[in-house]
């Protein structure tokens, strides 16, 4: 037992906001099959392994130091990998970095939201909106999606005008439920928004709708567009999340990191890893194909399947969700109950995860 397990937290001077508050927590399973947290199923190629190794190695060599605190290097490699992925001129000084695009979230909310301040994002999305909001104390103004989960640009622009939200979240494509927005629908967010909008495109190298970093020139003083190398990069175990935005708004950022927040070890993985880039977005393709046949093969079973442009899929209809989702567990299939009534979230997987996905559906009770 360990020492002071009779306190509990309802005996600590918790802030009384946190009072009673879940934390984040996919429950993970030690299943065959675990398609659960939107991962890529692709291990790192053997070059790319030996390539961290090499790098991580040699700043082993100085780890009595502290690490290069604004991570300009590996920013700049990030805006040379965005700037050919967008087409948008970016450099070093457009790009932000952190450990997981989590702490890009937390590090946007530190600066612009706080008490007295709003954040809206249109529900379901993100869990970790609502609470790194929490986090930092500022106040979560949920506003609905369409029963489909499509988002209703005019309904949305009025729930702005209503909360005028110092920060406004905007997910494309959106975690849980796998839609992307089109850039004139960003457009007419970020034009309606007060503040700062955050477009948080985990899984843009998944959709085939052009970035919201085409409009930054348009709107440097408000836009935010926060991506990650966990997804398509296969490098969530790395912990690199980043941000496009005006130079200023680093500024801003770094007025409430962490001194040395990114350590070197990071640092130097994550550009070898950006180095061998173009092997592992190979597997985009792979993975939206597999995608495109677990839609097609779930609704020929007779699920309802929303339309995804993500490496997941959300799917009903269920009359227990809880029960359907233990059923996949016990046929050897970890996927995830988002708390969406009536449905469950698939991340794709190789195509004998998904084969052994499939064949699951076919015996799990509605
Ligand atoms: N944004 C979205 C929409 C996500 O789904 C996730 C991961 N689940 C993240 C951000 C955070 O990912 P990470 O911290 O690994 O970059």
């Amino acid at each position: 037992k360990p020492i002071g397990d009779r306190v509990e937290l309802g005996d600590l001077p918790l802030r009384d906001d946190l009072r009673g508050r879940t934390p984040y927590g996919a429950p993970q399973l030690d299943v065959p099959v675990r398609l659960n947290t939107n991962e890529n199923p692709y291990p790192p190629t053997p070059g790319l392994v030996e390539d961290v190794a090499k790098e991580v190695a040699a700043v082993a060599a100085e780890l009595h130091r502290y690490p290069d605190r604004d991570a300009v290097a590996l920013r700049e490699d990030l805006a040379a990998y965005l700037s050919s992925a967008t087409g948008v001129p970016l450099t070093a000084a457009n790009l932000w970095a952190a450990n997981g695009s989590n702490e890009i979230l937390q590090q946007v909310l530190q600066a612009f939201g706080g008490p007295g301040r709003v954040a809206l994002g249109f529900e379901p999305s993100y869990s970790m909106h609502p609470i790194i909001a929490a986090g930092t104390r500022t106040e979560w103004a949920p506003a609905p999606r369409r029963e489909d989960f499509s988002l209703d640009v005019e309904r949305a622009v009025e729930a702005i005008a209503g909360h005028s939200p110092d920060v406004l979240f905007v997910t494309s494509p959106n975690n849980p439920t796998g839609q992307s927005l089109p850039l004139d629908d960003l457009r007419a967010l970020v034009e309606a928004a007060p503040g700062v909008v955050v477009v948080d495109e985990a899984y843009a190298e998944f959709s085939s709708r052009p970035s919201a970093v085409e409009l930054l020139a348009e709107h440097p003083a408000k836009l935010v567009v926060s991506r990650t190398m966990s997804k398509a990069f296969a490098f969530a175990g790395g912990r690199l999340g980043y941000l496009a935005a005006a130079p200023a708004v680093v500024d801003a950022l770094l007025l409430v990191r962490l001194p040395y927040h990114l350590s070197a070890l990071t640092q130097a993985a994550a550009r070898a890893a950006l180095r061998h880039a173009p092997e592992t977005l190979g597997s985009v393709a792979k993975l939206a194909a597999e995608r495109d046949r677990v839609v097609a093969e779930l609704s020929e079973l007779g699920f309802s399947v929303v339309p995804s442009d993500a490496n997941f899929v959300l799917f009903g209809w269920f009359t227990d969700t809880r029960a359907a989702w233990r059923s996949y567990v016990e046929h050897g299939v970890l996927i995830r109950d988002v708390g969406i009534t009536g449905h469950l979230r698939v991340t794709v997987g190789t195509p004998e995860e998904n084969d052994a996905f499939l064949a699951a559906s076919k015996e799990v009770g509605r």
